[in-house]
């Protein structure tokens, strides 16, 4: 139904890896590329007039973005990328903890929003603490309980698990947070794409996603934290933009998100993420998880007929995308043949070693569903899966 609104989607792609990065509809394109050919120049700096209309184009998507997070522009800082969202929080964070504080995160985080809070530790020597799941993919909230505690000062969660699947209660652990006075990051890089994502419900202190996972481009992404914990953190980066005065003695800095921001941002990025949110708004996020739904229900059924499929964690509580292995074959073998058969899957450890670690497996292969897949598209991936594991018997 969508899939003609992205020009790469023809007939022949089968593109299930929308959790690894989402392909983009015309309307991104289109935004893009006429901001380049129409009203192009540098933000904040220049007073002509095409200066002013980048400016004024770059800031209406960062107003774009909080909207759709039910927040103010002032509390959205742009980044290249949840990666670089998450670091920017650690490095502030690895400045103001000490020994004794504590960090909590889940032992199914991606790398992304592991290592930085390790690293951030290390520098600091304050004490890295990891919860786990259960064996049913969800969080075990009983060990986050017990490794709660006075001492913790962050902590940094998943809204959904990119290997998993599993939408995570994050709401009710905000406030067991907030109660020892620790603060919340949510990484929201996967869930931001499949439910709509309010941070006043949440009541998070920080979030953070990519552009791209959003139907936006690469090269963009977003750290919203309430004006509080923005102010809290230190510069992340030093030079233009994000200065108040600069005399040879000191520099002061400008106001969040600016103080945030350091050199040229990505201006056409931004304008393309606040593109496809409004693509998004426009299909509403109802008709999104109506049909994401239908079609992943099919997906799990189908999968379930397959003869040796372990599934990591239960299927039920999956939405959007599933990670299983075949029982005695590689799933880089499954996907080489999966790839000849035009259908595009991801293997591997998915950014996410410790979870690998803690089920006790190397890899898998996880499909992943974007607005614009269809039945067609599951049926195909079916039978090419299927092809796949007659090769190897
Ligand atoms: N967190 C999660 C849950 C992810 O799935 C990803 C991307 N795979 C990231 C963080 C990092 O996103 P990016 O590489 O776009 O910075």
């Amino acid at each position: 139904m969508f899939k003609k609104d992205f020009p790469l989607l023809g007939s022949k792609v089968i593109y299930l890896d929308s959790a690894a990065s989402a392909q983009k509809p015309k309307a991104v394109l289109k935004a893009m590329d006429t901001f380049y050919k129409t009203s192009y120049s540098n933000v904040h700096r220049g007073t002509c007039h095409l200066a002013n209309m980048a400016t004024e184009a770059y800031e209406n998507a960062r107003y774009t973005v909080a909207l759709f997070l039910n927040t103010k522009a002032d509390n959205i800082v742009f980044t290249k990328g949840a990666t670089e969202s998450i670091n920017l929080v650690a490095s502030g964070y690895a400045q103001m903890l000490k020994p004794g504080d504590e960090v909590l995160i889940c032992t199914a985080e991606h790398h992304a929003n592991f290592v930085p809070w390790q690293q951030a530790c290390l520098r600091s020597g304050a004490t890295f603490k990891v919860f786990n799941i259960l064996p049913d993919g969800r969080w075990n909230l009983d060990d986050f309980k017990a490794k709660l505690s006075q001492k913790t000062r962050l902590v940094a969660v998943a809204g959904m698990s990119n290997v998993l699947g599993v939408l995570n209660p994050v709401q009710d652990i905000v406030s067991m947070a907030h109660r020892v006075g620790a603060k919340v990051l949510v990484d929201a890089a996967q869930s931001i794409a499949h439910v709509p994502t309010d941070v006043k419900k949440l009541d998070c202190d920080f979030l953070a996603f990519s552009g791209h996972k959003l139907y936006g481009p690469t090269g963009i992404g977003v750290l919203y934290g309430t004006t509080e914990a923005l102010a809290s953190l230190s510069p992340y980066q030093f030079g233009g933009e994000m200065v108040d005065k600069v005399t040879i003695e000191k520099t002061t800095f400008a106001p969040v998100p600016a103080r945030l921001e350091a050199g040229t941002p990505p201006i056409t990025e931004a304008i393309g993420l606040a593109e496809a949110i409004n693509y998004m708004d426009k299909i509403g996020f109802t008709t999104i998880q109506k049909r994401e739904q239908a079609l992943f229900e099919k997906l799990i059924a189908k999968l379930q007929h397959i003869k040796n499929i372990e599934f990591l964690g239960e299927p039920k509580y999956k939405t959007g995308l599933v990670s299983f292995n075949i029982k005695g074959i590689h799933p880089n073998d499954l996907s080489a043949i999966l790839s000849k058969e035009n259908v595009c899957v991801r293997v591997g450890h998915h950014c996410a070693m410790p979870l690998h670690t803690f089920l006790g497996i190397k890899a898998s292969l996880r499909v992943s569903l974007g607005l614009y897949n269809d039945s067609k598209d599951i049926d195909a991936f079916i039978s090419a899966l299927n092809k796949a594991i007659g090769f190897f018997k």
